[in-house]
């Protein structure tokens, strides 16, 4: 519960929306004096034609389940199961698991097939066709490097592989993004302080940041920071796992020891008002991931989760996958679950796309380009799902 003597999260002075001042694709017709824009209906239809970002994706549990089976067949890897309905089962896909531990153990299988260069660079290209085929424009794939030695692949393999597949895919479909390499909690720090040199070594050459990942109760941030202090000596982006499996401390080590630029998940948030207010003035993202804080009880059934409060309170958040396989998701269907059961309108989620595309680690000009660009289209997406509903309204 917060603390009664801080600001109290739970009833909200009135802000500016995310989106004022800034360009957001349907413009607030009030502020400008224009008359307001078509109402227009949500549908999956319409949320799969808008430009998205995809920031927290998880490579090791985004492959699809039919690569899976080919990779371990090829390699003579031993899945626990030999066919897709098997295998899901095996990985929890899409189920409630017992915490995030128990979610975590997926991991060991779909790692088990991606020991080689080849299963890398297709789990890279195809999560990125997928990206792009629901018209995500902006990906940031990660993953730890030293979890895919274990048949003596060097670690600068290990990058290239992938590396390669988002170029491949960005040839292909025009998707933008790049590479977030994980640091893990429940490892040496050590080895963080390995991952953040190598995040370094690839800055600018496809890396975009540094994260924390892993089991978070047990295993605090700050055991992290000297690697946190490598990456921020050297100006390199970075992200950090908090607030899912373990309450608000976790996010304010994550800020204030290892001066993370964004928040994974942060769903704890809500329980310390003060850091939320702090989370909030410093216009830090949340990168929020519905369904996958579901499946690993984080919250108590999609209906709890603090996504709308946040929103309406202020704060920058973006709507993510997590995993693909795992959760068996996609940015549209995150966005369509913020809609059908968190109340998110259509001006909402162009509001939490435009955050996306915002929180992206890029550099300025080439954010603000970007931002141009998906402004105007996603204008253009909604104008045409508004004539077509004219259309079918004439016509009925
Ligand atoms: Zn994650």
């Amino acid at each position: 519960m917060p603390d009664p003597v801080r600001p109290s999260p739970m009833s909200p002075t009135p802000v500016e929306s995310e989106s004022d001042g800034a360009p957001v694709g349907i413009p607030s017709a009030a502020r400008r004096g224009l008359p307001p824009p078509p109402p227009v209906e949500v549908t999956e239809e319409l949320l799969h034609a808008l430009p998205k970002t995809d920031l927290h994706c998880h490579l090791d549990g985004s492959l699809r389940i039919a690569t899976l089976l080919e990779l371990a067949e090829k390699g003579g890897v031993r899945l626990p199961a030999d066919n897709p309905e098997g295998l899901a089962r095996a990985i929890h896909m899409g189920q409630v698991c017992d915490n995030l531990e128990d979610y975590l153990t997926a991991f060991d299988i779909t790692l088990s097939v991606l020991q080689t260069e080849e299963g890398l660079y297709r789990a890279a290209h195809e999560l990125a066709l997928d990206a792009a085929s629901e018209n995500v424009r902006y990906l940031e794939v990660r993953y730890s490097p030293v979890l895919h030695e274990q048949k003596g692949l060097k670690l600068t393999a290990i990058i290239e592989s992938v590396l390669e597949g988002l170029r491949v895919a960005k040839r292909e479909t025009g998707i933008k993004g790049g590479v977030i390499i994980c640091g893990i909690r429940n490892q040496d720090p050590q080895t963080s302080l390995r991952l953040a040199e190598l995040s370094v070594a690839y800055k600018n050459k496809g890396v975009k940041g540094f994260d924390l990942a892993g089991a978070e109760y047990n295993f605090p941030a700050k055991d992290h920071k000297a690697a946190f202090q490598l990456i921020l000596n050297n100006n390199v982006n970075c992200t950090c796992h908090a607030g899912e499996a373990y309450g608000p401390e976790s996010i304010a080590q994550a800020l204030h020891y290892n001066g993370a630029h964004r928040i994974g998940h942060g769903t704890r948030l809500r329980e310390d008002g003060d850091l939320l207010n702090y989370v909030n003035d410093h216009r830090i993202p949340l990168e929020v991931c519905l369904s996958s804080n579901v499946q690993t009880r984080a919250v108590e059934g999609i209906g709890a989760h603090p996504l709308k409060f946040y929103f309406d309170y202020g704060l920058r958040v973006t709507v993510n996958t997590d995993n693909r396989l795992i959760t068996d998701t996609t940015v549209t269907k995150e966005l369509w679950l913020a809609h059908r059961h968190l109340g998110f309108s259509l001006e909402d989620l162009c509001t939490v796309l435009v955050s996306g595309f915002k929180s992206a680690f890029l550099p300025f000009r080439e954010k603000a380009d970007l931002l141009e660009e998906v402004n105007r289209e996603i204008a253009e997406v909604v104008a045409r799902f508004h004539q077509v509903e004219s259309i079918a309204a004439r016509t009925a």
